[in-house]
């Protein structure tokens, strides 16, 4: 193998690179010593075949050779666009720019989430998180629904696959953000005032309802809290998030974790409470609340005869989607990774 072959095939390199005038010019040289053809290719090619003596040397000066070669060729490149001497001719100084994508905040996970946050924070509701899986008995047990009680089946739980707690039974993804409640009054610090914001996950999939979804969770307990309490924190929620004027209602309902239960309407913000095609007679539903059944403050070591207190629990999707305004007609779009969706936001 003769030595001087590199030496001469970088130096021809360099003459060719010098007569180089444009980016078309450019891309054959290029193709003629980088290309699946090229010179480098073949050179690739014998290195297969030399006998062992010479091919660590071989090796050594090829590998040096192409990278060389291919680090003129990027410098070269830059420098077209770059529009220096060389590149004058090519570079059109008068076209706009190409502006670079800028990202932004996901409508839900950041977006929704820290306005909700910075919402109730006047009231004194701090952020906290609680596990996203968690045991049966923080999900249901210690929420007022004992095992094999019916009312369990509307959360279609998702059971995790792992060995049960004696104490606190099946592991499960987490269905609400109730199951912070009485983990949050554990912590023994009355009074509480918590706003648990956390991914839950349900098997339920439809334009509705998407299997992984956020929920936030307000828990308020102290000495003598009403439902008027209640009422007036809700009422402030919706009209700080959906708008001034907003009102809201309360349906009575039955929750098992709740007495008494309710669910509560906004006043639908298309129509005003007149009553439209999106809405039922003004009010569009939002979500559940109540005053903390007696049986979940003694869960979470709670006197209930001193303290009392209010919960409500909603979709932060859902609570998103009736945002005066936005009309997302499949709730499935927030959990998928559509850039040219999301990026409306
Ligand atoms: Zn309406």
């Amino acid at each position: 193998m003769d030595q001087s072959k590199f030496e001469n095939l970088a130096k021809e390199f360099m003459e060719d690179l010098k007569k180089v005038s444009s980016l078309d010019d450019l891309e054959s040289l290029r193709v003629k010593y980088l290309g699946k053809k090229g010179i480098l290719a073949g050179l690739f090619g014998e290195f297969a075949q030399i006998s062992p003596e010479i091919k660590k040397d071989f090796g050594r000066k090829l590998n040096q050779l192409k990278n060389n070669i291919e680090s003129k060729l990027s410098e070269l490149h830059s420098e077209f666009f770059a529009g220096t001497e060389i590149g004058v001719s090519q570079f059109e100084k008068t076209l706009p720019g190409k502006k670079p994508q800028i990202g932004h905040l996901h409508p839900i996970i950041t977006q929704a989430i820290r306005e909700i946050v910075e919402i109730f924070k006047p009231l004194g509701f701090t952020q906290v998180r609680h596990p996203e899986v968690d045991w049966d008995y923080f999900a249901f047990e210690s929420l007022n629904m004992p095992k094999t009680h019916p009312a369990r089946d509307e959360w279609e739980t998702f059971f995790v696959k792992a060995p049960e707690n004696k104490e606190y039974g099946k592991l499960v993804v987490s269905p609400h953000t109730s199951s912070g409640q009485v983990r949050e009054m554990l912590k023994n610090q009355l009074p509480i005032r918590m706003l648990n914001i956390s991914r839950c996950g349900r098997r339920q999939i439809d334009v509705n309802h998407i299997p992984f979804f956020f929920q936030f969770e307000g828990l308020a307990i102290d000495k003598n809290l009403s439902i008027a309490n209640l009422r007036g924190v809700l009422d402030y929620f919706a009209q700080k998030f959906f708008g001034p004027g907003r009102k809201t209602r309360l349906r009575p309902f039955h929750f098992r974790f709740t007495e008494p239960s309710f669910e509560v309407d906004v006043s639908c913000g298309l129509c005003q409470g007149a009553g439209c095609r999106f809405c039922k007679e003004g009010w569009v539903e939002i979500g559940g609340a109540g005053m903390v059944h007696p049986n979940v403050l003694k869960a979470g070591k709670v006197d209930p005869k001193i303290y009392n207190g209010f919960a409500f629990g909603w979709g932060v999707e859902r609570t998103y989607m009736m945002k005066a305004g936005l009309k997302i007609d499949d709730m499935r779009y927030l959990g998928e990774n559509n850039l040219k969706f999301l990026s409306q936001f």
